[in-house]
């Protein structure tokens, strides 16, 4: 049922790099099978090896000079930062994990979840546990909020990991986002599950899993109920994304938190092995007081971003600012190929 629809055109020009002579490269077009979400990709380009440019000075430089005056840290975290108002704790804590208000929000509910003590930590450092504890910090914040406003239904943790991945400060944190309505792309995914559902009387995000393991070209792992894939047509470079069986919202990810959060530390770890240093990741999940698991499942989405550099260029342009149709860098197939080992 599940459609994975490619187009093929080429760009001819003659090249300074042949004496002028007329090439030809080849431009791959992918729709994704359920938004129907364009990204394109050349395929010469995109097999191309890149050369993994470090830049540790580049990036030493921003953690060291971030770090004394860091409202993360533990010597500020308790006078520099918000607290909950009335109702609510003042801040919530599990394990090392710390919530506590957004100063600068962009909705009604939006707070910000630090990792821990450590004022930076390599994407190969976050321990499966590190990793539970914020996320079950983040999920206890949204059920605390909600039982006050019952109209915060569309809850979202997101992470943007360093400043390339759009992120203020360099201490490890997750942002987290309760709103009475979805966002555009959550809203259209949720739609498009739901005709789906009564069109073919099948579950998407089942069918996605079905199609993809047995193709096996992009499926990275799976572990009771939760799969880890390679999209088809990414919408950000390295695009993972988690697919969680069975369930629809992010309390019911607790009773699979720890798998969850095992596989996205492998993908964290294969992802600073191929040498990415920042990212970002979101998680979309139906409505909170509602189950609705018999068409749409919970899923998240990770991306690789530029790394620190002091040349820095964003990989954000007028394709995927402007037209939506973003242009990808690596082959999916190639990124489970190279995420797989990690498991
Ligand atoms: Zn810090």
């Amino acid at each position: 049922m599940i459609k994975f629809a490619k187009f093929f055109s080429e760009a001819r020009f003659k090249s300074p790099a042949k004496n002028f002579e007329e090439v030809s490269q080849p431009i791959e077009v992918r729709v994704d099978p359920l938004t129907g979400n364009k990204c394109r990709m050349n395929i010469e380009r995109t097999k191309r090896p890149k050369q993994v440019s470090e830049n540790n000075a580049e990036l030493d430089n921003l953690i060291n000079a971030s770090r004394e005056k860091c409202y993360f840290c533990p010597e500020r975290i308790e006078t520099s930062t918000p607290k909950f108002p009335e109702g609510m704790p003042e801040r919530v804590k599990v394990g090392k994990a710390t919530i506590f208000p957004n100063l600068f929000p962009f909705g009604g509910f939006h707070a910000v979840g630090v990792f821990s003590d450590k004022h930076y930590l390599r994407l190969n450092e976050f321990t499966p546990d590190l990793l539970r504890d914020t996320f079950n910090a983040c999920i206890k914040t949204f059920e605390l909020a909600s039982r006050i406003d019952a109209d915060l239904r569309f809850w979202h943790i997101n992470w943007n990991c360093l400043p390339p991945g759009a992120a203020s400060i360099i201490h490890p944190h997750v942002q987290i986002f309760a709103d009475p309505v979805p966002t555009p792309f959550l809203k259209d995914m949720m739609d498009k599950s739901q005709e789906y559902h009564s069109e073919e009387h099948l579950n998407y995000w089942a069918d996605l899993v079905d199609a993809e393991k047995r193709s096996g070209e992009r499926y990275i792992h799976g572990s009771r109920g939760i799969h880890w894939l390679a999209s088809f047509a990414p919408q950000g470079n390295k695009e993972v994304m988690a697919v969680v069986e069975d369930i629809s919202n992010l309390s019911g990810l607790k009773e699979k938190m720890e798998k969850f959060c095992e596989g996205l530390s492998a993908i964290l770890k294969g992802y600073h092995e191929m040498g990415v240093r920042s990212m970002t990741f979101s998680t979309f999940a139906g409505p909170s007081d509602v189950f609705m698991n018999d068409f749409y499942w919970l899923n998240a989405r990770l991306i690789s971003r530029p790394n620190p550099s002091p040349f820095y260029i964003s990989d954000c342009g007028f394709m995927e600012k402007m037209h939506l149709e973003p242009v990808i860098e690596t082959l999916p197939e190639d990124l489970a190929a190279g995420l797989k080992k990690h498991f």
